[in-house]
């Protein structure tokens, strides 16, 4: 099956090569037609393995899917799918260039998924069957070719702006989905087609293409209708797609969080069956993800999701220690107790983290996880008869175990460490009233602020901490 997916690829890379060439002559005309006929021989032969591969409920709809995806391309004409005032102007002009020098050029992934649901896009992704050289040699000085994994260009406007050109890609790993195989990705993708592309990406609703010459939006995975009823469905069978790649539950849990999308239940079943799988992946890839779900501005719920689906324990085992622990936290502030049920008090924090980076603080990654650590942390650091050094002995060596899971890199546990520290000569400053000054690093107030908010605390200390 293999070689066969390999044989159709090389034989479309050739027809696509051919055809872009400027032929004029009858004898490549004869030979491009010729590759034309070889290619819709191999994938005749192909598909209908590929289509029944892809489980029953796709191999029912070739048809209609066909037809929708004629109507997608529509072409000229009719109103735009997504309005071009919405859409990044560089990212425009990297669009056009592409195909006014005959490449097919796309929106794709998380700003044609936003930009449908009416939610404003980070960023801009093109998609190209242009190779990265092409690319290149388009863009010039202004690009750069950037990935050993896999490689793409960076195109610079400015100094601030840098949009992300990748040559559409396959992935052939679903081949067999025995129990007992092993389907981690591991080695590099390689370049495919349209389709391809569209096929290998994770969720239906980040599979979309939008080409914004015609204003259509190109669907070859049934994503627009799970956007119209706000769906979070994998591309292919969930159980497959997630042992390729466990990282997909974490951005499963990311998407879920932000778009308020359903997720769909084969999928939950599978974030559930396969979550020890991410222990597997490469820590950096999981250290980014999980800081990406702090940092989106959904924590709350991000974390929220991590408990339920049982990830928060192998990732953070920490603060599901914490939260497993019957007693209920008791906080006594100027004017009282008050008590809070254990996860409702993690999220406390993370609600407040939200909110910072709702004010469009920059937050820096050691803020984000301390948020996520300081209550457990500090609940072992209660005992009175804990001497300076023991605390700051026991600061460090709680936070290089609660991040050891996910990897945390040397800069990230020492900028923590200083957090934690920092954060104690505060709240004493606090306690004691006027003994120390403030010249706070913007991450230690934030930090405070979180601590303070969280527990119900008068934000007087903060004013102190600025000054
Ligand atoms: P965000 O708006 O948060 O950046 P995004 O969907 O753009 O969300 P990215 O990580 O920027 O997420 O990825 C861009 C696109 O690349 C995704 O929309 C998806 O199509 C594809 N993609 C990224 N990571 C994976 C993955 N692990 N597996 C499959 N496809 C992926
Ligand atoms: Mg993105």
């Amino acid at each position: 099956m293999e070689w066969m997916i390999e044989t159709l690829r090389v034989l479309r890379e050739i027809r696509d090569w051919s055809d872009r060439r400027d032929t004029n002559g009858d004898r490549s005309a004869a030979t491009r037609e010729a590759l034309h006929r070889a290619t819709a021989a191999a994938e005749a032969e192909v598909k209908p393995i590929v289509v029944e591969r892809m489980g029953p409920a796709r191999a029912k709809a070739p048809e209609r899917k066909r037809e929708r995806r004629e109507e997608d391309r529509g072409g000229g004409g009719g109103k735009p799918q997504i309005p071009l005032r919405k859409i990044d102007r560089n990212a425009l002009t990297v669009v056009r260039r592409l195909q006014r020098a005959d490449f097919k050029a796309y929106l794709v992934g998380g700003c044609v998924r936003d930009l449908l649901l009416g939610l404003e896009p980070k960023d801009f992704d093109i998609a190209t069957d242009a190779r990265p050289e092409d690319v290149k040699r388009i863009f010039k000085r202004n690009s750069r070719i950037i990935g050993r994994r896999f490689r793409l260009v960076h195109v610079h406007f400015g100094r601030n702006q840098i949009l992300e050109v990748s040559t559409f890609r396959a992935n052939i790993t679903d081949d067999d989905a025995s129990e007992d195989q092993d389907l981690l990705i591991r080695r590099d993708n390689v370049f495919g087609s349209e389709e391809e592309d569209a096929q290998r990406r994770d969720f239906t609703i980040n599979g979309l293409f939008y080409d914004p010459t015609s204003g259509r939006i190109l669907d070859h995975v049934d994503g627009l209708a799970d956007i119209e009823r706000r769906y979070l469905r994998m591309i292919g069978d969930p159980e497959i797609r997630l042992r390729e790649d466990p990282v997909r539950i974490l951005r499963a849990i990311r998407f879920k969080a932000k778009t308020h999308v359903e997720i769909d239940d084969a999928l939950f079943a599978a974030m559930i069956a396969h979550r020890e799988e991410l222990l597997r992946c490469a820590p950096a890839r999981i250290l980014e993800e999980s800081l990406r779900l702090l940092r989106i501005g959904y924590a709350q719920e991000t974390v929220r999701l991590l408990a339920e689906t049982g990830v928060l324990e192998l990732l953070f085992p920490i603060v599901q220690e914490f939260i497993e622990q019957p007693e209920p936290i008791t906080v006594i502030g100027p004017k009282g107790e008050k008590t809070y049920d254990r996860l409702p008090y993690i999220l406390r924090h993370l609600e407040v983290l939200d909110d910072i980076i709702a004010r469009d603080e920059d937050v820096d990654d050691a803020v984000a996880l301390a948020a996520l650590f300081v209550a457990p942390v500090l609940e072992r650091l209660e005992d009175p008869e804990l001497s300076p050094g023991d605390r700051t002995r026991i600061t460090s060596d709680l936070l290089r175990e609660a991040g050891a899971p996910i990897t945390l890199t040397k800069r990230l546990h020492e900028s923590m460490r200083q957090l934690f520290l920092a954060h104690r000569r505060f709240l004493k400053t606090s306690n004691r009233r006027k003994r120390g000054r403030g010249s706070a690093t913007d991450s230690q107030l934030q930090f405070l602020e979180i601590h303070l908010r969280a527990n119900e605390l008068p934000l007087d200390a903060l004013d102190r901490a600025r000054r």
